[in-house]
């Protein structure tokens, strides 16, 4: 342990070293492989950390299962077809290059999971089995039961392991050293201890999840997908793209939320695979409503269509009394559900509902952050040395996102990325002597200060408070008027964030204090992007500007400017390849039909 003078000089900052040539952060199914590949390319001196133990990161709870074309039941399925659709799903903001990384490596990247013993669902001759997922022309997505994340994350530690891959737990980081040209490494601290500490590494990996849980009714857990690892990236120099297109799944739990047995699973997922394995939708009147919405795609439609629906169901009076509608699988028999949808049966019949005999309520929630940081294909931030991936890294999902498409891109980009660093890395960092004294020890000082607080403000209602103004002014329907009171809203959320009731270092409240910083920069990013973005297109759906506008076929873009202050701007979305294109004309569809 040093022991330091705070830049201030007013107190002492103690804090430990570490000196590592890579810097992975997030232990998830995009931080556990990259690991891997950095260890089969012989890059030493790797150390992946996560804020929780070891193997539980967000990935766990990952249900419906992962894209690739595999082609086990429909031989005509490829990469891409599997991009075409991608593309669409994205409405044509999605980067072509890294979709194309994705589709082209996945069926490798599916077969490797088999080889590392992934305990995939199997059809009668053995294969890999694939299902059927909203908006994707064939039956695409591999699955383990619907506990395909948890299958993955367990696969991937396993292999981990196997290479020595050093690991530590329970470490939060804080900041990133950075000068905004190049990254040097991070400061955290260990939550077990307090301990603050300060890595040297010349090259960072953020793989810390999205930014989901900035909602209020949402399917993270509460204490993951806070925005972490965009907005660590953003204060580190990186822009951050495609902030305002937040994916609402059109089926979380809708509950009694006067229910104490309920109440907790408010929001949480009913996973699409409900849906792809022949699940129907309802409305209150018992009319089988995506008939008048899509009948040809019906409830497998994409995403964002079916959560308006049921939206629109809702606020014209036709929902159910806790503000859902139904979603019935009940005419398929109890020992298919229990096959296919393992976890869903036991958490319903938990709560006293047989999903063979009954149908469940839903309605919307908010599940995942399309956008993130802007990356280049293999991962690399505009900063020298970051990189940034899976769930952080923006560009694969576009304006909306394909069920089975984020943990597709998690092993896709974990492989790129660690192809790219092993090309490039070079040894172990050293955090230059000047961001010591100018960044390093004044954020120790300013944490050191965070910790015992007895400020005016307690900091889970400020975090509640910032979740039901993100719900209200910029949820699945948005304009102007809203978007604007929001921004104003925020802007009061940060005067009380300055002025909190802390408890030390190792407490709930430090840790979620350190969250809310990081909530705040994801929420402001999302309100201007959102309001900068006078159109409607996937996810984002403005009822002021409700058609799409072919001059916004651009990412909105934010980069920190000095004094605090935050500078946007947008860029053209890339041409897809000649095959992505001819995928395009040829114009696949799912046929939703098949399933009946
Ligand atoms: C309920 C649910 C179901 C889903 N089902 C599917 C599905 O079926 N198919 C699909 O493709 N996708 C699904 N998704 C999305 C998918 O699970 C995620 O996008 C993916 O698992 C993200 O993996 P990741 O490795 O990027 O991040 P995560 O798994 O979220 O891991 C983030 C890591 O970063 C660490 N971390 C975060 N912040 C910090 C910090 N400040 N300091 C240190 N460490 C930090 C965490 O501890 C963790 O180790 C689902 C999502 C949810 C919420």
């Amino acid at each position: 342990m040093n022991e330091h003078e705070s830049a201030d000089r007013t107190r002492p900052v103690e804090y430990d070293h570490v000196d590592v040539s890579v810097l992975v952060v997030g232990a998830g199914a995009a931080g556990a492989r990259t690991a891997i590949e950095l260890a089969d390319r012989g890059v030493e001196d790797v150390l992946v950390l996560g804020k929780r133990g070891h193997g539980d990161a967000h990935t766990t709870w990952a249900r419906g299962g992962i894209n690739g074309a595999l082609g086990t039941h429909d031989p005509e399925d490829s990469p891409a077809i599997h991009a075409a659709d991608t593309l669409n799903e994205g409405h044509f903001l999605n980067d072509p290059g890294k979709v194309e990384t994705m589709t082209e490596q996945m069926p490798d990247r599916l077969r490797e999971l088999d080889e590392w013993g992934m305990a995939y669902s199997r059809t009668e001759d053995g294969e890999i089995d694939q299902r059927f997922f909203g908006a994707q022309s064939f039956r695409r997505t591999a699955f383990a039961g619907d506990h395909t994340g948890e299958s993955l994350l367990n696969t991937l530690v396993e292999q981990a392991q196997k290479r020595d891959v050093p690991y530590r737990e329970n470490v939060m980081i804080t900041k990133l050293v950075s000068d905004g040209e190049a990254a040097y490494g991070a400061v955290g601290f260990d939550m077990d201890t307090g301990e603050f500490v300060l890595f040297n590494a010349g090259t960072v990996v953020l793989a810390a999840g999205g930014y989901a849980a900035i909602y209020d009714r949402h399917t993270s857990r509460d204490d993951e997908n806070n925005g972490d690892g965009p907005a660590l990236a953003y204060d580190a120099g990186a822009s951050l793209m495609d902030m305002e297109f937040v994916q609402f799944h059109p089926t979380g739990m809708a509950v009694d939320e006067d229910d104490p047995e309920w109440a907790p699973w408010s929001g949480r997922l009913v996973t699409e695979a409900v849906r792809g394995e022949g699940g129907r939708l309802f409305n209150a009147d018992g009319e089988r409503f995506m008939e008048r919405y899509s009948p040809d795609q019906m409830e497998l439609d994409a995403r964002d269509v079916v959560a308006r629906a049921i939206g629109k169901e809702v606020t014209e009076g036709r929902g159910t009394d806790n503000g859902g509608v139904y979603l019935d699988i009940s005419h398929r028999d109890a020992d298919f559900i229990r096959d296919r949808l393992p976890r869903m049966y036991e958490r319903f019949a938990d709560l006293g509902v047989d999903m063979a005999e009954a149908p469940v309520e839903v309605a919307p929630t908010a599940h995942y952050g399309m956008g993130g940081v802007a990356v280049d294909d293999g991962g690399e931030t505009d900063v020298d040395g970051l990189f940034a991936i899976g769930e952080t890294m923006a560009g694969v999902h576009g304006a909306n996102r394909l069920g089975g498409n984020s943990l597709a891109e998690t092993v896709a980009f974990g492989v790129a990325a660690g192809e790219r660093i092993a090309e490039r890395v070079d040894g172990p960092g050293a955090v230059p002597d000047a961001l010591v004294d100018s960044l390093v020890e004044p954020h120790l000082a300013d944490l050191t200060a965070t910790a015992n607080r007895d400020g005016a403000h307690n900091v889970e209602s400020v975090l509640a408070d910032l979740r039901a103004c993100m719900w209200t002014h910029t949820g699945i329907l948005r304009d102007e008027a809203s978007l604007r009171t929001g921004l104003d809203a925020l802007a009061d959320l940060r005067e009380r964030a300055s002025d909190l009731t802390v408890g030390p270092v190792t407490s709930e409240s430090f840790e979620l204090a350190v969250d809310l910083g990081f909530s705040l920069t994801a929420a402001e990013t999302v309100l201007r992007g959102a309001l900068e973005r006078d159109e409607s297109r996937g996810a984002h759906y403005r009822t002021d500007h409700p058609e799409a506008d072919s001059d916004w076929i651009r990412n909105i873009h934010f980069e920190s400017a000095d004094l605090g202050g935050i500078h946007s701007y947008t860029e053209p979305v890339g041409t897809p390849s000649e095959a992505v294109r001819a995928a395009l004309d040829e114009g696949h569809e799912l046929d939703y039909h098949q399933l009946e």
